[in-house]
């Protein structure tokens, strides 16, 4: 069929046309207009979490080229100082993306320390605070907002408020969260914040983007390994020319910028929660209905992803149900937990519960060509 599938997956996902669109054009880096696009991408960006963006404001934002793994690599490496000048991030973990945030610090040589927390609950912000008691060598705290491996809610607020307490630097992973759940910098603290093009603002994957507090900017001038991955002369060559460093995703800024647009009209980020939790309730009653079990309690479950237990049924087999459901127009994905066999569905994405009424009636026809339904 020449019309493309539904993603159903947590990025990239199905934009609008309008936002397609807006990628049918040229544009030179160096050119006024699209160093205007970039002092208007920024602005937006700085309105959806309230901070100031007039330039004076505590937070700077700083955009980056690559997948949302480029920019918390590049976030980690511009804001946690290496060991010998004190540095230890202390990774709270209850998911994939945590382990990989944990992964990438360790990489880079920053002395990380892992908090692991069971997969199918919250971080918890009482054993953060007793973690940071027991050890006061911890500088930063590493972060994720919503662990996209599972679906998983952890409590931002609460964290940032035991960091700020304790005057520890937070680094939050907010990728699959930002523009969908509340980041008010009016109320929380962090040192920096990040997110990507290509999640719940509906724009294309090829660019990511970092909050950071200034207070914090300042010193970290020559501190990242990396000559690309350097926040700090990133945010001063922008500041400056008012261009980006090196070669800018041109069509997905451009696409970014028109999702922006579409974002507002929508009505900013409590209508895209509204569409969001409405999505997710559908595929939840939906799915529930088929006889599948969601794998993580209602209380926990952020309105992004849901993660499944697969059918029992031993003739269950992810690829034969993932082809099924793509003959039927759309594209689920697969599961991340290593002991329980699931698999996941995106709640995110230009769709409403039109379509994904229509992506569970798919999956249940899907079950049933398998003889999986109950
Ligand atoms: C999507 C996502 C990322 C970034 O993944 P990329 O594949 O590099 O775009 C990082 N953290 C979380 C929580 C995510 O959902």
């Amino acid at each position: 069929m020449d019309r493309d599938a539904i993603l159903l997956t947590p990025g990239p996902l199905t934009t609008t046309l309008r936002t397609k669109l807006a990628m049918l054009r040229d544009w030179g880096s160096w050119d006024a207009d699209f160093i205007a696009m970039t002092a208007e991408l920024r602005r937006r960006l700085l309105a959806i979490v309230h901070a100031d963006v007039d330039g004076k404001g505590a937070y700077a934002v700083v955009p980056l080229q690559g997948s949302g793994t480029f920019a918390v690599e590049a976030a980690v490496a511009s804001v946690v100082p290496p060991p010998e000048q004190a540095g230890h991030l202390l990774v709270l973990d209850n998911g994939a993306y945590c382990k990989r945030l944990g992964r990438l610090a360790t990489l880079m040589g920053r002395r990380t320390t892992i908090l692991g927390h069971a997969e199918d609950a919250p971080v918890s912000a009482d054993d953060l605070e007793a973690a940071l008691r027991t050890d006061p060598s911890i500088s930063h705290v590493g972060f994720i907002h919503c662990e996209t491996g599972t679906g998983v809610l952890n409590p931002l607020q609460a964290v940032s408020d035991v960091c700020l307490r304790h005057g520890k630097g937070l680094i939050v992973d907010a990728m699959s969260s930002f523009a969908a759940l509340p980041i008010d910098t009016r109320e929380l603290t962090f040192d920096a914040l990040i997110a990507a093009s290509g999640k719940c603002l509906e724009g294309v994957p090829g660019m990511g983007f970092v909050f950071l507090r200034k207070a914090v900017l300042a010193g970290c001038e020559g501190r990242s390994h990396s000559l690309a991955m350097d926040l700090f002369d990133q945010h001063s060559y922008l500041e400056k020319t008012g261009q980006w460093r090196f070669t800018p995703p041109t069509h997905v800024m451009a696409a970014l910028l028109e999702a922006l647009r579409q974002f507002d009209e929508e009505g900013g980020q409590p209508a895209r929660l509204a569409r969001y939790t409405d999505n997710c309730r559908t595929l939840l009653d939906g799915l529930t209905a088929l006889g599948l079990t969601p794998f993580l309690r209602p209380e926990v479950q952020a309105p992004i992803i849901v993660t499944w237990h697969a059918p029992a049924q031993a003739n269950y087999d992810f690829k034969r149900f993932y082809e099924a459901a793509k003959r039927r127009g759309f594209l689920l994905y697969p599961g991340k937990l290593t002991q329980v066999e699931t698999f996941r569905v995106g709640c995110i994405g230009a769709i409403d519960r039109s379509e994904m009424q229509q992506a569970v009636n798919a999956i249940g026809e899907a079950l049933r060509e398998m003889g999986l339904a109950r």
